[in-house]
């Protein structure tokens, strides 16, 4: 496993935020209320924590030859909890959206 994080800092999202605000392709999906170059950047980072978390931590838990059952439901209640958070923000970044279903 990585340990490896691109957008895990303040630092990183706005940096990563003023970038994709340079770019016509993110920003026409602009209006008064929504700035996408920021909720993409700020979305990124927290579905790559997602993905750490289930990489690092609920998958291994799940697969572990020795797990109980509370611990493969804990894994799998989790992951469950894991991916709707990545979902939601795959959906609050228009860009992302475009993609779903
Ligand atoms: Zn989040």
């Amino acid at each position: 496993m990585t340990s490896k994080r691109f957008l895990g800092t303040g630092a990183e999202i706005a940096a990563m935020t003023n970038r994709l605000g340079s770019f016509e392709k993110i920003t026409r999906f602009d209006d008064h209320e929504h700035k996408e170059c920021g909720a993409l950047a700020y979305g990124l980072g927290h579905i790559e924590d997602s993905c750490h978390r289930i990489l690092n931590d609920w998958l291994p838990q799940l697969t572990a030859n020795d797990a109980s059952e509370e611990q493969i439901f804990e894994a799998l209640d989790e992951l469950a909890l894991q991916i709707k958070h990545l979902l939601w923000h795959a959906k609050d970044s228009r860009y992302i959206e475009g993609y779903l279903f």
